[in-house]
Parts: structure tokens; sequence; C-alpha cells
């Protein structure tokens, strides 16, 4: 599936076995002889005949070729390494570089089993849901030379003058990218249309959604004509947009509230209590992996309660709860 969005920026779709979000949105970016990808989609097969079948179509010399990845997760980055050649820069945020081999972070994963696990989440399903997780599965498995990119940074492709806009929130170091003149926003996984990006637990953000909200806002500020997403349709008013992702988190806040009305509650019992769009009857029907990304999405937004002093933290032999303040 290939689409010309804009003059020399195609649209093609990825597919994403098996997962909710269904296809990646890579991007690819026709300059001067020279090509930009944006987002890759998942290092498995059927990722890499789409990818290959859409730069045939498009006559793109993967010698001629940069990758532009907004953020780490699996199905954004999980080709990069096969995509590139000795030219190809891959552009990619520096506190991600360092997060984004699964093995190296097994101390990472450890420590966030400790704490799932003091928050009640029970550790055959950890264990379940690590088994099945992207990260694990569908990561790139070459040693990628990164080209670091940082807020404010430009990447020139063709007619494009792009510039990089840091928006973490959805992950530590997350990149949006801005053209000025044409008003086109890369959006990556920070504003999505009909489902709304998961915001999860991070060692790397002691305030996840708190972060992700205030990149919200950032992102607000610029005028746009069109939202490149990550996956689904685009967004052509972003603003809109954006105030129904700030008022979709404020719900899921009042829920945790409402929860903690009743009475002390430890995350896991909070979390059948907030409302999932998933095709799932109950928090028992979940397949491992959701309950595990429902549960770190909880946890980001009881974190934020109790930054904001909303909600308190209460510790007993090294398992939390929480109560109203
Ligand atoms: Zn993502």
């Amino acid at each position: 599936m290939i689409e010309e969005i804009i003059p020399n920026i195609y649209r093609t779709e990825i597919p994403l076995p098996k997962s909710p979000l269904k296809w990646l949105n890579s991007y690819i970016i026709r300059g001067d002889n020279r090509f930009m990808i944006i987002d890759t989609g998942f290092n498995r097969e059927e990722c890499l005949n789409e990818m290959n079948a859409n730069l045939k179509k498009l006559g793109v010399d993967l010698n001629k070729t940069d990758i532009f990845l907004t953020h780490l997760h699996a199905d954004h980055t999980g080709l990069a390494g096969i995509l590139a050649t000795a030219t190809s820069k891959i552009y990619f945020n520096e506190i991600e570089r360092d997060l984004i081999k699964f093995d190296s972070q097994s101390n990472n994963w450890q420590k966030m089993l400790a704490i799932y696990a003091a928050n009640g989440f029970p550790y055959d399903g950890a264990r379940q849901a690590l088994g099945s997780h992207p990260a694990r599965r569908y990561s790139n498995d070459r040693p990628i030379e990164y080209s670091i990119i940082r807020d404010g940074d430009s990447i020139d492709i063709g007619d494009f003058h792009f510039r990089c806009i840091s928006t973490p929130g959805h992950s530590p170091g997350h990149m949006c990218l801005y053209e000025p003149i044409q008003k086109i926003l890369v959006a990556g996984d920070l504003i999505l249309f009909d489902i709304t990006p998961n915001i999860a637990f991070w060692l790397e953000m002691d305030d996840a959604l708190g972060t992700y909200l205030a990149s919200l806002e950032k992102v607000n500020a610029l005028e746009t004509k069109i939202v490149l997403t990550g996956h689904r349709r685009l967004v052509h008013n972003h603003r809109l947009r954006i105030k129904e992702l700030q008022e979709h988190h404020q719900q899921r806040l009042n829920e945790v509230l409402v929860a903690l009305k009743e009475g002390e509650k430890n995350v896991l019992q909070i979390t059948p209590l907030i409302h999932w769009d998933i095709d799932a009857k109950s928090w028992e029907a979940f397949p491992p992996l959701q309950k595990w990304f429902a549960f770190g999405e909880a946890l980001a937004h009881v974190r934020y309660l109790e930054i904001r002093g909303k909600i308190k933290r209460i510790t007993r032999d090294g398992k939390i709860t929480y109560s109203l303040t």
C-alpha cells in the first residue's frame, strides 16, 4: 500500500501481525537524489517483504537512503539494521540509543518486574507477557551506528526542512519532526487517531504521563496542515485531537480516584476499574501482554496523582497500596 500524501512524501502501511495497532505508517520521502525512510516496522518477514515491495515500486536505492526513527519501539525500529547500507545515516535520539537493546536491558527488566510485583502484578503473568513482548521478539538485531539528533536539530531532504522536536512521554526520547514551511508534523506515536498512544511505566521517566501531557502542549503550539501519525489514520486537526487525548487521560485519572474512594487498593486492583478500549469481556480475558501494557499505563496514572499529592503510597512488607490523601 503506497499513498502519495504530499508531493514527494509517501505513506506506506507495514503490517503488524497480531498487534492491535494493525499496521505501522512508514513514510518515504523523496529528495534530490536521496531518500529518507521514517520508521520501519518489526524485524520480521511480513514487514520486510512489504517494505521491500514498496521501496521497489518507488525506485528507492538504499545506497542513497537515510532512516529517521521516531522512538525505540520495535514496530518503529525493527528493520533499521537490515535496511541501512554503509552510506545510510540512521537518525535517533540519544536516550533511547542506550535503551534499545533488549538483552543489555536485563537489569532494567528485573527492576521493572520487581516494581510490578510490589504493585501486585503476578510473577507468572509478567513472565508470559515478557515472553511475547515485541521488544524481545522483533527488535533490530544488528549493530547500528546512530546519528544522534537533539531537540532543535534540522534535517534537510529535498524541499523539506525538518526540525527535530523532542516529545518524550510515550517513550523517554520520543522525537517528532516538524516542517515549518509546509506545516507538516511527523508525530510518531505522540498523537494517534482513533486509538490512544500507550503511556507506560518507565524507569527513565519518573512521571511519564506528566511528561507526555507536556509534550502534547509543546506540539499544540505549532501550526499544522497535516499530522503524519505512526499508526492508523492521519490527523488533520491536531489541536482537536490533542484536546481529546487530554480529556481521555483526565477521565482515567478520575477513574483511579473513584476506585480509591472505596478504600485503599494496590495497582492490580485499580487497573480493572479503569476503562480500556480492548476486545475483551473482562480483565481476566485480557491477553497477558495487554494486561502488562494496561498495568503499566495504570502505574503511570497512579504515579501522576501521587506526585501531585492527590493520592498517597503506603508500603507494608515491600507491598505497595494507595489511598486518597
Ligand atoms: Zn510506540
